[in-house]
């Protein structure tokens, strides 16, 4: 085991991508120091294969429930009113006792990336959703692109009683990583975008972001660090986002594993 041990905070574990060899993913994570695995699901069906995979690692990955801002189609009531089941009664009768049960939303939010076709929709499923975090208290784990001050907007109407959350995947400019850290006990998930070579998130994080913000993620199988860009990614490469993060604060990568887990308790309050 090495010294420094770490969480990834999403990871679409539960993805065709390790169908084949899922128990050697986890194994190297395990043997990289990674001590849990959050599992985002983003429609109904990943809601089951997320659950499922986390029954099958008990007190190692964890499940979140949610509808992902792209799987919000004509649909999207239907899926929402499933989800919401789930989330208060996740594990079926014949389930062992004791299973990991949601930990979060998500994962969800807006994104206007690929098509602004469900715009509406999204905005509707959203703010659904957000309210389901006040309601549940539980933390969000939230995709944004290209959508930041819609989703601010309607963040905003309930911030005061939102138990925190993550904005994943965060890769914006100074003034979008300042108006996300208006938002108390949200942080930012970090993963391999850090050591692309033409992120400008190295300058960004420290001149704005105190390291009590942020937490690791891999977003596997996407998002692979550099030196493993354009590979499938898992648990064991968030070595490479650990080294260009200490590099990035002038910290050692002890300092970075043990704030993020401390940050990652902070907010999730699993451990
Ligand atoms: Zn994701």
């Amino acid at each position: 085991m090495p010294i420094a041990t770490y969480i990834d905070t999403h990871c679409h574990l539960d993805g065709e991508e390790f169908a084949e060899d899922r128990d050697e993913v986890v194994q190297r994570a395990r043997e990289a120091g990674c001590t849990q695995i959050f599992l985002p699901a983003i429609d109904v069906k990943s809601c089951h294969t997320v659950l499922d995979v986390c029954a099958h690692y008990p007190g190692y990955c964890y499940p979140m429930l949610g509808l992902h801002p792209e799987e919000v189609k004509t649909d999207w009531r239907e899926q929402l009113d499933t989800i919401h089941q789930l989330l208060q009664f996740p594990l079926p009768l014949e389930r062992a006792e004791g299973e990991a049960l949601p930990i979060a939303i998500g994962e969800i939010g807006l994104d206007y990336y690929w098509s602004r076709e469900f715009e509406q929709e999204q905005l509707e499923a959203f703010e659904e959703q957000v309210k389901w975090a006040v309601e549940l208290q539980l933390p969000l784990m939230i995709h944004c692109r290209k959508a930041q001050n819609e989703l601010v907007a309607i963040l905003k109407k309930y911030a005061k009683e939102l138990p925190g959350g993550v904005f994943h995947c965060f890769t914006g400019n100074e003034q979008e990583a300042r108006q996300l850290l208006e938002f108390d006990n949200f942080v930012l998930g970090i993963g391999g975008v850090l050591t692309f070579k033409k992120s400008h998130l190295p300058e960004v994080l420290p001149a704005c972001v105190p390291l009590e913000r942020i937490v690791l993620e891999t977003d596997a199988p996407y998002m692979a660090p550099v030196p493993m860009r354009g590979k499938r990614n898992e648990s064991a490469y968030i070595s490479h986002v650990i080294t260009r993060l200490a590099e990035a604060y002038g910290v050692t990568e002890e300092v970075i594993c043990h704030q993020t887990t401390s940050n990652v308790e902070r907010i999730f309050k699993i451990i």
